[in-house]
């Protein structure tokens, strides 16, 4: 299928074509058609499969069919879980908007109030925020949801899962009278997504879009035996020394090995660009736009500063260190081979690494290759794992309780 069949306004389609999507996936051919009958929609596909343009292309074409009548707020609002993805949503939305006349916002916390009142007075007909940020307007009756006409709620199992429920059923209840409304998860896996869509959808499409191999990319994965820090340092220089590296996140455990990388690094001539956590909003920004653009080409980052970034093009996802889970990994890997872009996926392992491998390895059902680098080769054969202990069950029973813990923070 191509972009043409889906009945959607020339400045829409040049601007897709300036963007380079040749077809659209899966879920865009199921949203698309959906949103331009006027239904709501309930629709779930996995990262990187182009949810954002299905939801903009059907709200864009919305409003160019039925242009503003009087000046007000915003009739299309977005609402997603973090500040970078509502940047990235603003941005595509920009590109896609290039060619009509439609106005676009976004408020997220982290930025001061004095450059949001004007996005509000702005008469934008998009609007792109963040939940908590959101409920300050609205409990400051800066913003009201009353001209709302289309309501999204991007990301929908992950706000859940961040504890934005009552929020979201706040903006639902605020924006009552929308004509549509869209929610769009990665996966509606457990029931929360399916009850939450019960209460606030009517009689919605229901969209599971099972995206083909090629849409969903390929990464190619495989692990370095590191002797030392030391050694990991040499086989990552080596790396991203190499031309095929375009686009380089590399994860560290901690932030003080991640400032010690960042200098070692400049020391052999690599620009590096850096992520932590506690940032200023402004740093963080100007970090990851840097990425973005192409400026510097890697990006260091820990699990907890790189939450929520969804950079395109990422070419190497490389793990310095392991990460603490196998979810993780798999986590920090999907960022990479996204819209059917091959993505390489590269750990380095010493020794106490071994057994975070083996969880990998059982946890995605794949033996993952052992490579070595000439002249880099470690010297030290693999650990080998201990034989599994027999499991005490009062102390599994705490450490569930741990991980319980550790996950609701
Ligand atoms: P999701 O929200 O499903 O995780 P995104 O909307 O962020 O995914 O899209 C992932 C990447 O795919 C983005 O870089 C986006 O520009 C690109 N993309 C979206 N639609 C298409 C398309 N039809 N053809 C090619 N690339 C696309
Ligand atoms: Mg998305």
């Amino acid at each position: 299928m191509h972009f043409a069949e889906l009945d959607l306004d020339k400045s829409l389609l040049n601007s897709i074509d300036k963007l380079g999507f040749e077809k659209p996936t899966s879920i865009q051919q199921l949203a698309i058609p959906a949103a331009m009958e006027g239904r709501d929609i309930l629709a779930s596909s996995p990262t990187g499969t182009g949810k954002t343009a299905a939801f903009l292309l059907g709200a864009m074409q919305y409003l160019i069919d039925f242009p503003r009548k009087n000046p007000g707020f915003a009739r299309v609002l977005i609402m997603t879980p973090t500040r970078e993805l509502a940047y990235q949503i603003h941005d595509q939305a920009v590109a896609l908007a290039n060619q009509s006349h439609l106005k676009i916002g976004v408020v997220t916390g982290g930025i001061n109030y004095g450059t949001h009142k004007e996005i509000f007075e702005k008469n934008n007909d998009i609007l792109i925020a963040t939940p908590g940020r959101l409920m300050d307007y609205l409990e400051g009756e800066n913003f009201h949801a009353e001209d709302v006409e289309v309501l999204i709620l991007d990301e929908a199992d992950r706000m859940l899962d961040m504890g934005f429920r009552k929020e979201m059923l706040r903006i639902c209840d605020e924006a009552k009278n929308r004509k549509q409304c869209f929610l769009f998860s990665a996966t509606l896996e457990g029931d929360s997504v399916e009850l939450f869509a019960d209460r606030i959808l009517k009689d919605p499409a229901l969209l599971e879009a099972t995206p083909s191999r090629k849409e969903k990319g390929k990464i190619h994965q495989w692990v370095h035996l590191a002797d030392s820090r030391n050694h990991k340092v040499k086989l990552l220089t080596n790396i991203l020394k190499s031309e095929d590296v375009t686009k380089a996140i590399v994860f560290v455990k901690t932030r003080e090995r991640l400032e010690q990388l960042v200098g070692e690094l400049y020391s052999q001539e690599i620009k590096t660009t850096w992520l932590r956590g506690e940032m200023k909003q402004d740093k963080r920004l100007s970090a990851l736009r840097s990425f973005e653009s192409g400026r510097t080409n890697v990006l260091i980052a820990t699990d907890v500063a790189a939450r929520g970034i969804d950079v395109a093009d990422i070419s190497h996802v490389i793990n310095f260190d392991m990460p603490r889970t196998a979810d993780v990994y798999v986590h920090r890997i999907g960022r990479t081979g996204r819209a059917g872009k091959k993505g390489t996926a590269i750990s380095f392992i010493e020794a106490h690494e071994v057994e975070m491998l083996a969880k990998v390895e059982r946890y995605t059902e794949q033996k993952l290759k052992r490579r070595v680098i000439e002249g880099l080769e470690p010297k030290h054969k693999e650990a080998k794992l201990p034989a599994k202990k027999k499991k005490d069950p009062v102390k599994m029973k705490a450490k569930k309780k741990a991980k319980k813990k550790a996950k609701k923070k």
